[in-house]
């Protein structure tokens, strides 16, 4: 039994609950509507039995009942015209004039317009008026006003202050009623904005937040790199430093040994060069000086301190420079400084064979090529060797000389006049570095 009765009682809870919610396809503008079938549902639930108990004359009773009936009808058709016709009650005039009709016959029943009964009017507007705003709330209330214009008619009364001041207040409470829900919508409109504004802005900081965190990362990162590189070449310094003070007898060794501490130094001081320029470049404090360049000449003085270094490693090089070439506008030290470096790098990775220095004007760019007949990059390593402190290849032969920082610097320097420092290459038959730089942008820094 109690078991039914728990069934029973959760069986009612959700009726409940899903008829109080509506179907899943009504659209929301409908909930008040929906909800308000279960509203009159209660009413007449409470009303049919107290009716009796109100002492109505027989003729009264009848009319009342038979009211019920009609909300009984009209609470049922609405219910189903609701879910099928929805676009039907969108404006709230359908609603609006049944409830009317309803309410007026209710305060027939009830003692007519001029006894307290008409008091429901007011409540009964004011909720019209926050659910449709102006049109079906005035219509509402012309309805009324219409209905105790009858009455009074039927009843050959003349219309009196009572009925002016009654219809009067009905108007009034109307338009007030209109314009609080006006203003609850704008205020609703308002607050939706802001707030899709908030979400908007908060996104952002999301983002931002994530940038920071990879920066703070890639700037630990960096550190880490740097006092790990920092401290290879001072370990050997220091080393021999100290072994050289207690050794003074093999002046051969001691020499050996200075030479070490000089090579370590000068790597120190690369180093330290290296990583200088790199957070001056990345950190927008690098002071560049802009000028206007020709590149023939600029080319030609690279060439001509690399000459003796290819020869002398046994290499052959290749120069196709033309003999005129639009000038450019950028930091020629540091456009300098590229190109040696991609020359030192060919040098470093090519043992036999030959080095090419191309330099072509290509629609409104100027390429300049660096190729090697060397080692190679594995495609799988030619991102990574535009990264910080990457040094590729065969780790087993030991580090290459160098700092892992060049092609950093490089990218960045042709990042700053606009270009992009390219890569191809085949491991095994040699690499071509390409910077590649605009000249309209060159020539627009000049005017
Ligand atoms: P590093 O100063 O150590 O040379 P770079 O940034 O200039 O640093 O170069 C990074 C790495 O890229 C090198 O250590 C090497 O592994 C690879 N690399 C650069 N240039 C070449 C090349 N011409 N041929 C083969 N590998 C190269």
């Amino acid at each position: 039994m109690l078991r039914h009765t728990r069934l029973l009682w959760a069986w009612l809870k959700r009726a409940i609950r899903a008829e109080w919610q509506g179907p899943a396809d009504l659209p929301s503008s409908l909930t008040m509507e929906w909800r308000l079938i279960a509203a009159r549902w209660v009413g007449i639930l409470v009303v049919g039995p107290a009716l009796p108990l109100l002492n109505l004359p027989l003729d009264h009773l009848a009319g009342a009942y038979a009211i019920l009936v009609f909300a009984t009808a009209y609470n049922v058709t609405i219910r189903l015209w609701m879910q099928r016709r929805p676009d039907l009650f969108a404006s709230g005039y359908a609603t609006t004039v049944c409830d009317s009709l309803l309410n007026i016959a209710m305060v027939c029943i009830g003692g007519g317009f001029s006894s307290p009964f008409s008091y429901i009017l007011f409540t009964v507007t004011i909720s019209v008026a926050m659910r449709y705003g102006y049109g079906p709330s005035t219509a509402m209330t012309l309805l009324f006003i219409a209905g105790e214009g009858v009455e009074k008619i039927l009843a050959r009364q003349a219309p009196d202050a009572a009925f002016a001041f009654r219809s009067g207040f009905l108007v009034i409470t109307t338009l007030l009623a209109s314009y609080l829900r006006s203003l609850t919508i704008k205020a609703e409109v308002a607050l939706h904005d802001r707030l899709q504004e908030l979400q908007r802005l908060y996104a952002d900081l999301a983002v931002a937040h994530q940038e920071l965190l990879s920066l703070d990362e890639a700037k630990t990162s960096f550190l880490a790199n740097v006092s790990h590189e920092l401290r290879t070449p001072l370990t050997s310094i220091r080393a021999f430093s100290e072994i050289l003070l207690s050794y003074n007898d093999d002046e051969s060794v001691q020499r050996e040994f200075l030479e070490i501490i000089t090579a370590e130094s000068e790597r120190l001081t690369r180093l330290v060069n290296d990583v200088l320029d790199v957070t001056k470049i990345e950190s927008g404090q690098m002071d560049w000086r802009d000028e206007r360049i020709d590149l023939v000449a600029l080319v030609d003085q690279c060439t001509r301190t690399f000459t003796p270094l290819v020869d002398h490693a046994g290499l052959d090089f290749r120069l196709e420079v033309p003999s005129c070439l639009p000038p450019i506008t950028g930091d020629a030290d540091r456009l300098q400084q590229v190109i040696h470096n991609l020359l030192n790098n060919a040098m470093k990775f090519t043992s036999d064979g030959t080095i090419a220095l191309r330099v072509a004007e290509l629609a409104d760019w100027i390429h300049i090529a660096v190729s090697d007949t060397g080692v190679g990059i594995a495609p799988g390593d030619q991102q990574r060797v535009f990264d910080k402190f990457q040094q590729v290849g065969d780790t087993l032969t030991g580090k290459p000389k160098g700092t892992g920082l060049g092609l950093t610097i490089c990218r960045d320097i042709i990042a700053y006049h606009g270009g992009q420092l390219m890569l191809e290459s085949q491991p095994g038959q040699g690499s071509t570095f390409t910077i590649v730089l605009p000249i309209a942008r060159t020539e627009r820094l000049a005017a």
